[in-house]
C-alpha cells in the first residue's frame, strides 16, 4: 500500500544527509570528543562542524549553542535556570496560553513549587495575538517571558519578534525565551533580531534524528545546568555528547539552509491546494488561518471523533494526527483558545507537511476524508 505521511509536526523522516552523517559517526568517527587522541579529535571536529552550521542558522556565536537531548530539555533548562537565577524577587512570568506542554508544565511546576505567578495571554476573538497585550502584562515584577513562534497544533504564528523587542525596550531586565521548535528552518529564527535570551529547537522536526535538541543561550546570560557531571558543553550540559545525533542535526540544517524560502513556497502551494479541495467537502471547517504556518493545517470534521477519523485514514495508509503528538490524543485546550467549540475540538485532525509531500498525498487525503465522512456516518 502506498503510504502518505502527513504528520511532520510530530516528527520528520531523517534526510539522507543526516543519515549519512550519523552512520559516519557511528562507524568511523566513533571516538569520544573528550578523548585526547586522534579518534577523539575526529569526533570533536564533527561536533564543532555541526555547531557552526546550527549557529549560522540562528545567526549566533558557536559558544551560544548548547546541545541537549531534545527541545523539552532545552525549555526546561531555560525556564528553570532563569527562575533560579533571576527569580528571587521578581515573581511574574508572562507567556501565551497556547504553549507546548514542555513550557506549560515547566511553568506550572515553577508556580506550584517556587511561588511564581504565571500570566497567560490569550488571542483575541479572531484567534490573533496582539503584541501589545504581552507588553501590557509585563511590569517591574516580571522575571521572564516565554513565547512560542509557531503553534504546533494549528500553525498560528505568534508575534514573538515584536513582543520581545517591545519588552526589552521597556523592561530590559526581563529575560526572553522562545520555543522555536515548529518555526526553525521554516521561518527566520535570528537570535539577535528576535531579541531572545534563550531559544529552544529540536532536531527531529527538521529531518534529523530524535533525541537531539539545542538551547541557544545569549552571551552573558546566567544559566545553570540541569544535568551535572563532566565538562561537556562548557560544563552546562554534562554527559558524553551524542556525536552521531549532533552530526545528523548539523547535516540536516545544512541541507535545509540552502533553500528555506523555496521549500516554504512549495509547502505553501500544497497548503493552498489542500484548502481549495477541503472547501469542496461538506461541512469541513479549517481552523488554521490563512496566515498560519503553511506546514501545519488543523481541520474540523464535524460529528466524527478525531481518533475514529485518524484510524480510518491510517487504514488507507494516510498518517495524520489528532492534535499535539505529546498529548497522545488528550485535549490540550489549544483549539478552543483559537476558536473551536469543545465539540469541534473532539473532531480535529492535524495535517502537517514536509517538502517531501506531493499533490498525490493531498489527493489521497481528501478522497479518504470524503469517503470517511460517508462510511463513518453511515455505520
Ligand atoms: N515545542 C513545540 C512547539 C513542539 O512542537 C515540540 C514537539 O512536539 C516540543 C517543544 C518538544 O520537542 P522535543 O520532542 O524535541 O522535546
Amino acid at each position: 500500500m502506498t503510504t502518505h505521511y502527513l504528520d511532520n509536526a510530530a516528527t520528520t523522516k531523517s534526510c539522507n544527509a543526516a543519515v549519512k552523517a550519523m552512520l559516519r559517526c557511528l562507524s568511523e568517527h566513533y571516538g569520544n570528543p573528550s578523548s585526547l587522541h586522534r579518534e577523539g579529535l575526529e569526533a570533536q571536529k564533527e561536533l564543532d562542524y555541526a555547531k557552526a552550521i546550527i549557529a549560522s542558522a540562528l545567526n549566533c556565536d558557536t559558544r551560544e549553542i548548547i546541545f541537549t537531548s531534545c527541545a523539552t530539555e532545552s525549555t526546561n533548562m531555560a525556564l528553570k535556570s532563569t527562575a533560579a537565577a533571576y527569580g528571587k524577587r521578581r515573581k511574574k512570568i508572562v507567556t501565551s496560553a497556547v504553549e507546548h506542554a514542555s513550557v506549560k508544565k515547566t511553568l506550572a511546576f515553577l508556580s506550584e513549587n517556587d511561588g511564581f505567578e504565571i500570566v497567560e495571554i490569550k488571542p483575541d476573538e479572531t484567534g490573533k495575538y496582539k503584541a501589545i497585550n504581552f507588553l501590557n502584562a509585563c511590569d517591574d515584577n516580571t522575571v521572564m517571558i516565554s513565547m512560542m513562534m509557531v503553534n504546533n497544533e494549528t500553525g498560528h504564528v505568534l508575534p514573538v519578534k515584536e513582543v520581545f523587542n517591545m519588552v526589552k525596550r521597556k523592561f530590559p531586565h526581563i529575560i526572553t525565551h522562545c520555543d522555536a521548535v515548529q518555526a526553525f528552518m521554516k521561518y527566520s529564527v535570528n537570535a539577535g533580531s528576535l531579541c531572545a535570551d534563550f531559544i529552544s529547537i529540536s532536531g527531529h522536526k527538521v529531518h534529523a534524528a530524535k533525541g537531539i535538541g539545542v538551547l541557544y543561550v545569549k552571551k552573558g546570560s546566567k544559566i545553570r545546568p540541569l544535568i551535572l557531571g563532566g565538562k561537556q558543553e562548557m560544563g552546562l550540559r554534562a554527559g558524553t555528547e551524542s556525536v552521531p545525533l549532533i552530526a545528523g542535526f548539523g547535516a540536516a540544517v545544512e541541507v535545509l539552509s540552502a533553500d528555506i524560502d523555496k521549500r516554504f513556497e512549495y509547502v505553501k502551494s500544497l497548503n493552498i491546494l489542500l484548502r481549495e479541495k477541503l472547501e469542496q467537502l461538506e461541512s469541513v471547517r479549517i481552523l488554521s488561518p490563512i496566515d498560519a504556518s503553511p506546514y501545519i493545517i488543523s481541520i474540523i470534521i464535524p460529528k466524527i471523533r478525531s481518533e475514529i477519523m485518524l484510524h480510518y485514514l491510517e487504514a488507507k495508509g494516510i498518517y495524520v494526527s489528532s492534535g499535539s503528538a505529546c498529548s497522545k490524543g488528550a485535549g490540550s485546550g489549544v483549539p478552543e483558545i483559537f476558536g473551536a467549540t469543545s465539540e469541534e475540538a473532539d473532531s480535529i485532525i492535524r495535517i502537517s507537511f514536509s517538502c517531501e509531500n506531493t499533490m498525490d498525498d493531498i489527493n489521497a487525503l481528501v478522497d479518504a476524508i470524503a469517503s470517511g465522512q460517508r462510511d463513518i456516518m453511515h455505520r
